[in-house]
């Protein structure tokens, strides 16, 4: 049976690697650009390794243990928590298994009251209990500020640590993304945490292409249009198939989140740690600064320390982001050197959660992408996933 699948993101690639292993081998892929990963690229740039937007795995997902080879991706470890700066004060809040001393810090000096502990403690209880089919099924449409409003934390907490936390997760900076995208990926978290691959998370969609097999992507190859039966490229020339999967958003009413990340090089560390750092400052341009080189040695290759911080929407004058760093960091940071910075108009797409996703249109054609699902490394790989049994449930 003879595949046309147009993109070679995640979501397109996990729509391969699914039928690969059913025995459909018969797969062409159409990529508009020069490298397979979509939004999941890393780049090698003066001795460093810099994934264009900062990005985490979190190994907890669901979709990702199905498909990835974790030892092979050799993961390095966040540590669980974050530290949080504000007003020229430190706030740790470290997860479990960074130790007696740092849970006693996080008890007596984190964010919040001791009530507002309480309540995280049950919700990661709750949340260890639910499925994530239990999570997602759930009817009532909140946003992830009112939920964490009805569970009863107080203004400090949702301050000073989940509003700075999930501005970076979620790209957007009122907590408006619906609360189960919250409740699901607090779960991921409290369960495994959050790590990268040594060689960048680039590598994630380098690990499927090596099992599909890099004769099956034709890269600089646009795709203008597809129906069931073929998929017409942007030199006008027509292909024929027995299935035709859309994996890229053809859709412009899709609204998404943007980003900023800007990577600089340090001789010096300002801070020895694993931990995202969030930004809980008023008047805030950046959400969360990042020792990357710390937490993943392999991202700096020149003897210089990586630095990776984020930003939501789109900022291209770099002294936005120095003002910021040299308010949590003091005059150190200034002696930071810019190494690059990206600009990702289209990052995390918001979605409408109360419209159910199906992997095929009433044309014939698959649909798959986290445009679709969730904005989110296993919402693309699910979709994958799915267009694909569809398409072996069909044979
Ligand atoms: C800055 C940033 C931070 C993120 N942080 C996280 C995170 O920490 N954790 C997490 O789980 N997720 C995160 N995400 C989300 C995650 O990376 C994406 O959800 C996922 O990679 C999307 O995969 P996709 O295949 O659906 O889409 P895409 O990656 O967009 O893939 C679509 C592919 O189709 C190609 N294409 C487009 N149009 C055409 C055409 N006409 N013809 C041929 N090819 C075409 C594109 O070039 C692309 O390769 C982040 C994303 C960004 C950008």
């Amino acid at each position: 049976m003879k595949t046309g699948i147009v993109g070679a993101g995640l979501a397109g690639l996990t729509c391969a690697w699914y039928l690969k292993k059913n025995g459909i081998n018969d797969i062409t892929i159409f990529e508009s650009s020069e490298k397979a990963g979509g939004k999941l690229k890393t780049d090698r740039f003066d001795g460093f390794q810099l994934d264009r937007g900062f990005q985490v795995l979190l190994p907890a997902y669901p979709e990702t243990k199905k498909v990835l080879d974790y030892v092979n991706l050799q993961l390095q470890r966040f540590h669980k928590g974050s530290l949080i700066y504000k007003n020229g004060k430190q706030i740790p809040f470290y997860g479990p298994g960074n130790g007696f001393t740092a849970l006693l810090k996080t008890v007596v000096n984190g964010p919040g009251s001791l009530i507002d502990k309480l309540i995280l403690l049950k919700l990661k209880f709750t949340l260890s209990r639910l499925s994530i089919e239990d999570i997602f099924n759930r009817k009532k449409t909140i946003s992830s500020l009112e939920y964490l409003k009805e569970l009863g934390f107080s203004e400090r907490m949702i301050k000073d640590f989940w509003i700075p936390f999930y501005q970076g997760v979620f790209l957007e900076n009122t907590l408006e993304t619906d609360s189960r995208m919250l409740r699901f990926t607090f779960k991921m978290f409290a369960e495994a945490g959050a790590a990268l691959p040594k060689e960048g998370m680039g590598a994630i969609p380098m690990q499927l292409v090596d099992y599909i097999g890099a004769d099956k992507i034709r890269y600089n190859t646009k795709v203008l249009k597809c129906d069931s039966k073929s998929v017409t490229k942007s030199d006008g020339k027509q292909e024929s198939f027995d299935k035709v999967v859309l994996a890229c958003n053809m859709n412009k009413n899709v609204e998404y989140h943007s980003v900023t990340n800007n990577y600089y090089e340090a001789e010096k560390l300002p801070i020895d740690t694993k931990h995202v750092i969030l930004n809980a400052n008023p008047n805030r341009i950046i959400n969360n600064v990042v020792m990357i080189s710390n937490v993943a040695p392999n991202y700096s290759q020149n003897g210089k320390h990586l630095i990776s911080v984020s930003a939501n929407g789109i900022h291209t004058k770099a002294d936005v982001f120095m003002e910021d760093l040299k308010s949590i960091f003091g005059l150190e940071a200034a002696n930071w050197k810019l190494v690059k910075s990206y600009t990702i108009r289209e990052a995390l797409p918001a979605i409408n959660f109360e419209k159910k996703y199906k992997p095929t249109s009433s044309e014939g054609v698959f649909y798959c992408g986290d445009y679709l699902l969730q904005g989110s490394i296993n919402g693309a790989m699910e979709s994958g996933r799915r267009s694909a049994e569809e398409i072996i449930k069909g044979i």
